[in-house]
């Protein structure tokens, strides 16, 4: 389990109960936290240890083998998946589009003397469904409507039921023999473990933000019955958490605590009184944005978020799996535009130093950054302007985009994500179009204005909520 962490709803740890069930072999379920991934922190790892001790609860109950293991300095993880799956007859996994997943299973594969099969358990619709990346949101939302409309996929979307229930427990009653010789499973108090593991990047917890799957439930259900209606008209509105109309739901869809088809699937049967089916999706107008998936523009709205924008990122990288992303994934319009560009004076310049500590001049700027230093979180509309303004305000694209990555991967609880790179190539151009007049820096790729943010949204609610992030009484900036 690396990538989708969770017991229901989940394709490869069915597809996984469903061999174990035609070999007649145990179910082992494990599921890793190393302690050197790139941008580590004590902030990521509590969060996913929390979802990994729930797991361990959900295990127990429905009656699965579970080797949680959290690699310390005491206990290293050198060896342990081969003396795993020495005795395996299949190993299943997730396949998952970046970060260092791609490498993890195609170094397992090489290791373990069995087929490793990874399942894309990814969105709603298998990637395999499209020939390549899509280079727009317009041709991937037209995509996807027209393959819904010909191909509509079985969802797994329920818990496990009780007959299946005992089958599992069957499973676990047929023992195997692998359990290796390191510390597997949890001591007394898990989170004492993360004392002993030295991260590189100290960025702390924050309070109240916890990880796991009853977390993402209750968000979800929270955001169904509060914000949903709101979303059609209000989501790029920047405000304080609770006044958003936003989901929050990022860093729970990327440790996989909720599957994408859940989100779906609740968000339609409560705009259609529990009637939706695939028949209400609009045959005669695919692509159609706002009037798609249901009556409802603020449902298809988000769910063209959920779906085109968050898959578009995915599919991006899906196929080639590539180890290092940088500028090259550009379309050649933005890199012959920034050849032309490149010397242009810069008004302002700062430092990675100075951008993380949110010193620059410009105060919503510093608002963002400190969200996401404070909150591991930051609003989309927020974001935009944030990657725009650090592409003006350094030497070179390549130095910002790698301090946009460094910013957002340190620090975002659904950093190191697909989307983590496409939102930030996206400031650079990526699936957007040339736009007029042609600008110092930007040339023909969109410009975002600080000012003209301003004008577009009340920011004074936003601007007071940082201000108390940061332990000001009334704004951050007076
Ligand atoms: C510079 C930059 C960096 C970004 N970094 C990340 C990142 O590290 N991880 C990440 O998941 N997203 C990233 N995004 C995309 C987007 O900002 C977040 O997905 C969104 O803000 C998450 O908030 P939410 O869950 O409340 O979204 P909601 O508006 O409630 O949307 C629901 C879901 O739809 C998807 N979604 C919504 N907006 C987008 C979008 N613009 N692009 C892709 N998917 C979207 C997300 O999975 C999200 O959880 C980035 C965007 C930019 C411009």
């Amino acid at each position: 389990m690396q990538a989708y962490r969770r017991f229901d709803t989940n394709h490869a740890f069915s597809h996984a109960v469903k061999l174990a069930k035609e070999y007649q072999k145990e179910l082992v379920v494990y599921e890793g936290l190393r302690m050197d991934y790139p941008w580590n922190s004590k902030r990521i790892h509590q969060f996913i240890l929390e979802g990994m001790m729930e797991n361990q609860t959900r295990a127990d109950e429905i009656g699965i083998t579970y080797w949680p293991y959290v690699e310390t300095l005491k206990n290293p993880a050198k060896g342990l998946l081969k003396e795993i799956s020495e005795n395996a007859a299949l190993v299943v996994t997730d396949d998952f589009p970046c970060f260092i997943i791609p490498e993890q299973t195609a170094k397992l594969a090489k290791k373990v003397n069995c087929q490793v099969l990874a399942i894309d358990g990814n969105s709603l619709l298998p990637f395999s469904s499209f020939e390549r990346p899509a280079s727009a949101a317009r041709i991937l939302r037209l995509w996807i409507h027209k393959e819904l409309n010909r191909n509509y996929p079985t969802p797994n979307t329920t818990l496990w039921k009780k007959e299946e229930l005992k089958e599992l427990k069957e499973l676990k009653e047929l023992k195997s023999k692998s359990k290796p010789n390191k510390q597997i499973g949890f001591p007394k108090n898990p989170m004492a473990l993360l004392e002993e593991i030295p991260f590189q990047n100290d960025v702390s917890p924050v309070k109240g933000v916890k990880g796991g799957r009853k977390e993402a439930l209750r968000l979800l259900n929270e955001f169904i019955k509060n914000k949903l209606d709101q979303y059609g008209t209000k989501r790029s509105e920047p405000n304080r958490p609770e006044l958003t109309a936003t989901s929050g739901l990022s860093p729970y869809l990327h440790f996989g605590w909720i599957g994408l088809e859940e989100i779906f699937y609740a968000v339609l049967q409560h705009v259609t009184k529990g009637k939706w089916n695939p028949e209400r999706m609009s045959h005669e107008k695919p692509g159609d944005r706002e009037n798609f998936y249901s009556p409802s523009l603020s449902a298809n709205m988000f769910l063209d978020e959920l779906i085109t924008w968050r898959d578009i990122g995915y599919l991006f990288f899906w196929k080639d799996k590539p180890k290092h992303i940088n500028l090259n994934h550009l379309p050649d319009w933005v890199k012959a535009n920034f050849k032309k560009h490149t010397k242009d004076h810069r008004e302002y310049v700062y430092t990675l130093e100075q951008f993380e500590n949110a010193k620059t001049h410009d105060e919503l700027w510093n608002a963002a950054q400190t969200e996401l230093v404070k909150t591991g979180k930051m609003h989309n509309y927020m974001r935009m302007l944030w990657g725009k303004k650090v592409i003006e305000w350094t030497n070179s694209y390549e130095e910002a985009f790698t301090i946009l990555e460094h910013l957002n991967n340190k620090y975002a609880y659904d950093g190191r994500n697909p989307n983590s790179y496409t939102g930030i190539l996206w400031c650079f151009g990526l699936f957007d179009r040339p736009w007029f007049p042609e600008r110092n820096v930007f040339g023909n790729v969109r410009f975002m204005s600080s000012d003209s943010t301003k004008k577009k949204f009340k920011m004074n609610s936003y601007l007071e909520y940082i201000g108390e992030l940061s332990g000001k009484s009334n704004s951050l900036f007076p």
